[in-house]
C-alpha cells in the first residue's frame, strides 16, 4: 500500500493521520501512531488536534 505524495508533504507539515490503535490514558490524552510515517502522536482532550510527541526517533 503506497500513500499519495501529498500525504508525505502533509506529514512533513505536521498534519499526521492517526491510525491503528488509539490509546486513551488516565488524563484523557489520546496516543496513536501516524499511519503514514509511523511517528508517535498525542492529542489533548482540550486541544482536539493531533500533535507529534517527538520522543521517538
Ligand atoms: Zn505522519
Amino acid at each position: 500500500m503506497t500513500a499519495p505524495p501529498d500525504q508525505d508533504a502533509a506529514c512533513r507539515a505536521g498534519r499526521h493521520v492517526p491510525g491503528g490503535r488509539i490509546v486513551v490514558d488516565q488524563h484523557g490524552t489520546r496516543h496513536a501512531h501516524c499511519r503514514h510515517c509511523g511517528c508517535a502522536l498525542s492529542r489533548l482532550q482540550s486541544i482536539r488536534r493531533w500533535y507529534r510527541s517527538g520522543q521517538l526517533g
